[in-house]
């Protein structure tokens, strides 16, 4: 009741131009969601966003929901969760990949976490909603206790792909589950770049679960790189 009260008076508004949202949207309008770059190269090994890390790691199957591009809306959706607090936007982008997972489910999903100081000033993982989403739709179960950010990494923006990546090697560490061996695990990101950040995860999951399949989710590919 007081809800549907407060809807009336504040109704939800679009995530990405705010309109208020119609009764059949869920945190994005239908014309936001028709404006978004889709890569639509499904889950597989040999797509753009494997073809990005396996160069580093070895890659089971990779996906991105969409491209990014900064001065248009995938781009702004991408701001709005990590710096303007719109945490639902994660679960929604989760929601739209989901179906993609589903040729080749994976047993466990497990965020690319934040270092401790970063999850303190942002207040959240913005990649959460989002592994929890695929988890829940492929069945999956929901792991952030696997893998673990130990060292604080400057922004990475001025940097060189090669330098990024000696930044960034090292910097992650896992908590040994046997459970994990032998699994299909799917690590998901925000946005992959120049796949410096998630070699290296992949890298120190590889090393722990050396029997482990592992695939990649993420909400956006910056091909600027490509
Ligand atoms: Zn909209």
């Amino acid at each position: 009741m007081w809800r549907l009260l407060y809807n009336l008076f504040f109704p939800p508004r679009c995530a990405g131009c705010d309109r208020p949202l119609g009764k059949h949207e869920r945190v994005l309008c239908h014309s936001c969601i028709d404006q978004l770059p889709f890569t639509e190269q499904g889950f597989k090994p040999d797509n753009q966003a494997a073809h990005l890390l396996t160069s580093k790691v070895t890659v089971y199957r990779a996906t991105a929901l969409m491209f990014y591009h900064k001065k248009h809306l995938s781009g702004e959706l991408i701001h709005r969760l990590k710096y303007r607090g719109y945490r639902q936007i994660s679960e929604r982008l989760g929601e739209l990949l989901a179906p993609e997972i589903q040729s080749d489910p994976p047993d466990i999903v497990i965020p690319v976490p934040l270092h401790p100081k970063k999850f303190k000033i942002r207040g959240y993982n913005q990649v959460e909603g989002f592994a929890r989403i695929i988890a829940r739709e492929t069945r999956a179960d929901y792991r952030s206790d696997i893998l673990f950010k130990t060292v604080h990494t400057a922004s990475q923006t001025r940097m060189t792909p090669l330098e990024r990546w000696h930044n960034v090697l090292k910097t992650f560490s896992v908590r040994y589950d046997p459970e994990l061996n032998g699994k299909h695990l799917l690590v998901t990101d925000d946005v992959l770049t120049t796949g410096a950040t998630l070699s290296a995860a992949i890298k120190a999951l590889q090393d722990a679960f050396p029997e482990a399949r592992i695939s990649v989710a993420v909400m956006a590919l910056n091909d600027e790189y490509l």
